[in-house]
């Protein structure tokens, strides 16, 4: 008998976490608002309330919504299925998902972590900061070994970077992380270009408010690992309350359908554009995986370059006069939607990091990081080259004395 075949991702992303709904006899996802659960009786709603606090990811009632919603628990199975995971647990926010890793992490009684730079602005912020009693030693990818220690709780690192996009080698850093358990920061590369536990992470995290959502209307992090993690990340989200509200698990689950198409998509013109900036005589250089560093992780680790884009213009005067005179792009922090966006890292992403950080991951005053979107190549590309000309017009000199 010929077993059949795990269906492609583009198929999954359609009908994944849907397959009772024809059962339901409903074709759009049930959105389940409810705060509390009735029960009929007690000792049966006292053993899913028990079943629920130690971890469990289902019971036969889900008591209160912080202890189980059934719409984004439907997100939640949607994405460990496209992740390759056992299971997946959704937050409020992706540095909600981040900090719920990070206590889960203390839950062994060890507070130490390691972590690359470059790296999101907040992580590097949360992690360096005593907010959450944990003491973080900043490492390049290649020196994670020497970091380790015996209290080591985790191994965190991010890929593509944020935002010079370069590629960090998972397999090497679960190599010398040695057993202690790696989280993959794979929000810049959805589990449409890259399954980070494919390639032996523990867990893999996404500020879902980006691709995965994919209309800049939903705030939300999502982390997928096995269902030994997924335990202690539910526990502490009963404890915390740092819930995803069922409308944005509903609007998530939708936006996995299209996130293959979108992907692939915003994907072709990025390489257009980091091929046309390269050309431009006002880019110093073009950030964007493959063009240059781990170009052998392209097609290994990372099925293609993805969708984000950043470049370098002479100084600060440059980069804001850029971001002045764009028209089609928007000019605003975060990324992954639909419609483009292009930001200053030095001046808002990463500001919190401070200058020496940011000088150790690379993040100069001249840096711009596009998020591409949907619009057409030729249309985005009028746009950023007419921005650039405006620019050189706009502050010919001041470029240059603001380095
Ligand atoms: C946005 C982002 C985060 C934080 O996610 P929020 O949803 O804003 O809390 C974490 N990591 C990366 C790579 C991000 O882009």
């Amino acid at each position: 008998m010929q077993i059949p075949s795990r269906p492609d991702l583009e198929t999954r992303a359609v009908h994944a976490g849907r397959e009772d709904l024809r059962t339901l006899g409903v074709h759009a996802l049930p959105l389940d608002l409810s705060s509390t659960y009735p029960f009929t009786d007690l000792d049966r709603a006292t053993a899913s309330l028990d079943a629920l606090v130690s971890g469990d990811a289902t019971a036969e009632n889900p008591v209160y919504a912080r202890l189980l919603n059934p719409t984004v628990a439907r997100f939640e199975n949607a994405l460990a299925d496209l992740e390759g995971a056992e299971a997946a647990v959704a937050y409020s926010s992706g540095m909600a998902a981040l900090t719920a890793v990070l206590l889960a992490a203390k839950m062994e009684g060890k507070n130490h972590v390691v972590a690359t730079r470059p790296i999101y602005g907040t992580t590097d912020h949360l992690l360096s900061c005593d907010l959450l009693g944990v003491e973080t030693t900043w490492v390049s990818p290649e020196a994670v070994g020497d970091a380790i220690r015996p209290d080591t709780a985790l191994v965190m690192t991010e890929t593509p970077t944020n935002p010079t996009l370069a590629l960090v080698d998972i397999e090497s850093v679960v190599r010398q992380a040695a057993g202690v358990p790696v989280l993959v920061d794979s929000t810049f590369a959805t589990p449409v270009l890259q399954r980070p536990l494919a390639h032996g992470a523990a867990m893999v995290m996404h500020s879902a408010t980006k691709y995965l959502g994919g209309h800049g209307d939903v705030v939300a992090g999502v982390v997928a690992c096995g269902e030994a993690w997924a335990r202690k990340l539910r526990q502490v989200r009963v404890a915390t309350g740092a819930l995803l509200h069922p409308l944005g698990g509903y609007l998530l689950h939708r936006g996995l359908q299209t996130l293959p198409v979108r992907i692939e998509r915003a994907q072709t013109t990025a390489s257009d554009l980091a091929r046309r900036l390269s050309a431009h005589p006002d880019v110093q250089r073009v950030y964007f995986p493959g063009l240059d560093g781990n170009a052998h992780l392209l097609g290994t680790q990372m099925d293609g370059p993805g969708t984000m884009v950043a470049f370098e213009v002479a100084g600060h005067e440059m980069a804001s006069g850029v971001l002045r005179s764009v028209q089609l792009m928007t000019p605003a922090v975060s990324l992954g939607s639909v419609d483009t966006l292009i930001q200053h890292p030095a001046g808002l992403t990463h500001r919190v990091v401070g200058e020496a950080g940011r000088a150790q991951g690379g993040v100069s005053e001249g840096l711009l990081r596009v998020s591409v979107g949907l619009e057409s190549a030729d249309a985005l590309w009028a746009d950023l080259e007419g921005a650039l000309a405006s620019a050189a017009r706009l502050a010919p000199s001041g470029a240059v004395l603001a380095e």
